[in-house]
């Protein structure tokens, strides 16, 4: 993973607390709340029949040979002593996260984040940066996205000259893509019942999706058989890397409990994950600096709805945000890989080196 390039920075104006209100955030908080009461027994506890135990998934390291952490919401949460990886140990069953994403309120709403003004606008300059990444190391062809919500990546990615695909299962989101963007190649399925063939797509994004899933492997190793040589993948998670996380610890929204992250990656164990299912990693940035939230929590007062201003003028505040982007330290992590092409594969296997 030596000559990794860093990603284009992107900065959004607005504070924290601004964005969160001004989205609609506090609504969907809500609504997850009422759903997470639902799962817990008499004491407090999650439901016993609704948790499965997991291993680490980058080292198969057991949860046993973890750091824990903390308990949030009735959930636990732990690092892994080999990998560093975070987890949520133990994990609702699958069926359970399925049915969130089918059934649940919460998702509905979300739709009126992702439609917010201020949500649009910025996700409408993230994503266009984004695919100008992908598109220095791939011409636009296929591009599918997996949990592709109202279709907005798919659009803008249309706008470019990409042949849009969406997977959804949120029938608010699906009417929102093909009313209003006229994308209507959106299937309700997960992707391995989709049915695209072999080397079908040149661009893959994965947005916010990758730590909700109980098995992320299986879905890398899935996304590369139906990538072209060549093709890239662009995905973005919480990262557990960043400066707020590592500040705030639990106080931060991605350890969610019933909105179904499980995994919190960073800048070392999701490329290692991509790596060893045999991608080659083009690019490693950050998003969302968060120096508000980290502000507020150093000046005692809520990370996300305190007052508290960050002191030295907006020179310094520019540079203190350019320096946590630059640095993967940003909120979001946002990778960029492919999928090596015949001849480069061939080549490392007869172990010759570029
Ligand atoms: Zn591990």
């Amino acid at each position: 993973m030596a000559k990794v390039k860093k990603s284009t920075v992107l900065k959004r104006r607005e504070s924290t607390k601004d964005f969160r209100k001004k989205t609609g955030r506090d609504t969907v908080e809500k609504m997850l709340e009422e759903a997470r009461l639902q799962l817990l027994d008499e004491k407090g506890d999650i439901k016993k029949e609704l948790l499965r135990d997991v291993v680490c998934e980058v080292c198969g390291t057991r949860p046993t040979r973890s750091t824990f952490l903390f308990r949030k919401d009735a959930f636990e949460y732990h690092k892994c002593k080999k990998c560093s990886l975070l987890y949520m140990h133990p994990q609702l069953i699958e069926e359970k996260v399925v049915e969130h994403y089918k059934e649940d309120a919460a998702v509905d709403a979300w739709v009126d984040v992702l439609t917010s003004s201020s949500q649009f606008s910025y996700d409408s300059v993230k994503f266009d940066t984004r695919l100008a990444a992908m598109e220095k190391y791939v011409q636009p062809g296929n591009l599918l996205d997996i949990g592709c919500s109202i279709g907005h990546f798919l659009k803008v990615g249309k706008e470019r000259g990409w042949k849009p695909y969406g997977l959804e299962f949120n029938d608010r989101a699906v009417a929102y893509a093909k009313e209003k963007f006229k994308i209507r190649t959106i299937q309700k399925v997960m992707l391995d019942e989709a049915g695209y063939p072999d080397n079908y797509f040149s661009g893959i994004g994965l947005w916010g999706v990758l730590e909700h899933l109980a098995r992320p492997r299986e879905i890398l190793r899935e996304m590369k058989r139906i990538l072209t040589p060549g093709g890239v993948v662009v995905i973005s998670v919480p990262s557990a890397g960043s400066l707020a996380v590592r500040v705030i610890r639990q106080l931060a929204s991605c350890f969610n409990g019933v909105g179904g992250h499980l995994w919190f990656f960073s800048a070392e164990t999701l490329p290692r994950l991509l790596e060893e299912e045999g991608y080659e990693i083009l690019e490693v940035g950050s998003e969302q600096p968060e120096l508000d939230t980290v502000w507020n929590y150093l000046n005692f007062e809520h990370p996300y709805e305190g007052n508290a201003r960050f002191p030295f003028g907006e020179a310094a505040r520019n540079i203190v945000e350019r320096f946590i982007l630059e640095h993967t330290y940003g909120y979001k992590l946002v990778v960029l890989a492919r999928k090596p092409t015949g001849s480069h594969a061939e080549k490392k296997k007869n172990g010759s080196t570029e």
